[in-house]
């Protein structure tokens, strides 16, 4: 055993650092995970407004096919089944999402595969003819040649201007690669075998993964560690922004973020929905999320008097704000390239999460990269 206090210094306690964590410590490990938050959990973690979890960093919905993945969230806490069937409010107007059948017959009338299947064939066809041979040149075209006018104009126009901040005139072709339809009266967003939201929310995940290790809150890795980690501890696991690590050395990264204003409602249920997006510009918000929804159901609803929704808009992202998607243009692409490649040559160092790596990975992925690491 080193003569070092602790074989692992974690920086971030998100799912990556929480779940190394609960491995490090399962193989005997001693660790020490460390936050600059006033809480632990990261992305995932919840705040307890009248009774209702309240995903503070955005909504989150646990997905995925992997079986050991499943297997080990559902060995720390039990899931619900909660399944994401989002709801589209163009105008008014509601459809719901994906593209499905249900959408279809909200759209059109129609009512069988066949007739939808001709009907969108009629629209692309229409987007095909006027490009007259030539590819799509922008988000527009490539949307229209996809799907067809009706759904392009009710339910992706709009809302991706809302998102990007332009219109999708200016946007490239190459942000919407697949726009899938289906022939089926099915609308369960994620085809993943499992899906689901912890029972009693996420921070019992992260209490879960994080019980019996050392934790300190409020720590900032960059006041306290930075330069003495190496006293303490054999290796570094850092799940914070990887060019800060490096000192900016090789340029600032851009993230993309999004800003939520939450309120209280006094009535039990707002829409009758976890997930409502709006789809048009009359209104500046892309989604509202109605949290209890994600865990409560049926009389469970009206058994909590109140509600809790958060409208969700699209901001530019500014120094001080939350880091949320990595940026994946060229000039991003090449500064975390770079990066990267310093990474690979720090020793004792495991970069990890998205932050850390600068790639988005949902929460399935970043715990089957740690069940896969050798601790
Ligand atoms: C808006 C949004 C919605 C999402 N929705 C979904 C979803 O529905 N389904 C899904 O599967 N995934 C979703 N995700 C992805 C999910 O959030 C990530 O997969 C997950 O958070 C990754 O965990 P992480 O540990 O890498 O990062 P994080 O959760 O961000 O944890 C990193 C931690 O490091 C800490 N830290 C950073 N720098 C320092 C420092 N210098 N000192 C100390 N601590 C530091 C931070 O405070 C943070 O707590 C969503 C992501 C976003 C942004």
């Amino acid at each position: 055993m080193s003569a070092r206090e602790y074989d692992y210094l974690v920086v971030g306690s998100g799912l990556f650092g929480a779940t190394f964590a609960y491995r490090a410590a399962r193989a005997g490990k001693r660790c020490l995970v460390i936050d600059k938050r006033p809480h632990l959990g990261g992305n995932v973690y919840c705040e307890n407004v009248e009774g209702i979890n309240v995903h503070k960093y955005g909504a989150h919905i646990f997905h995925t096919s992997n079986t050991k993945v499943w297997e080990f969230v559902n060995s720390i806490v039990e899931f619900n089944r909660y399944t994401n069937s989002p709801v589209a409010n163009y105008r008014g107007e509601l459809y719901n999402l994906p593209f499905n059948m249900n959408t279809f017959y909200q759209m059109w009338g129609v009512t069988t595969p066949e007739q939808a299947r001709a009907k969108i064939d009629e629209q692309k066809a229409e987007a095909i003819a006027a490009l007259g041979g030539r590819e799509p040149a922008n988000l527009e075209e490539q949307a229209l040649s996809l799907v067809g006018r009706d759904i392009f104009e009710k339910l992706i126009k709009e809302y991706t201007e809302k998102q990007w901040g332009r219109s999708c005139r200016d946007l490239p072709a190459f942000i919407i690669r697949r726009l899938p339809v289906r022939f089926a009266y099915d609308n369960n967003y994620f085809d993943d075998k499992y899906q689901g939201i912890p029972v009693g929310g996420y921070n019992r995940l992260v209490d879960g993964l994080l019980a019996g290790v050392e934790c300190r809150t409020g720590v900032d890795f960059f006041k306290e560690f930075a330069g003495s980690w190496r006293e303490i501890a054999d290796k570094l696991v850092y799940t914070g922004p990887i060019d800060e690590y490096f000192g900016f050395r090789a340029g600032k990264l851009d993230w993309r973020t999004v800003s939520f204003k939450t309120r209280i409602e006094n009535i039990p249920n707002f829409q009758g929905n976890a997930v409502v997006n709006y789809t048009s510009h009359e209104k500046p918000y892309t989604r509202i999320i109605e949290h209890k929804h994600f865990e409560m159901f049926g009389d469970a609803v009206y058994a909590c008097p109140k509600t809790v929704v958060s409208e969700e808009y699209s901001v530019e992202y500014a120094e001080g704000m939350e880091p949320y998607y990595p940026v994946n243009d060229e000039r991003n692409n090449a500064i975390a390239e770079e990066y990267r490649r310093l990474a690979s040559k720090e020793e004792g160092v495991i970069f990890g999460g998205r932050l850390g790596q600068y790639r988005y990975f949902d929460m399935a992925p970043v715990i089957e990269q740690v069940l896969g690491l050798d601790i």
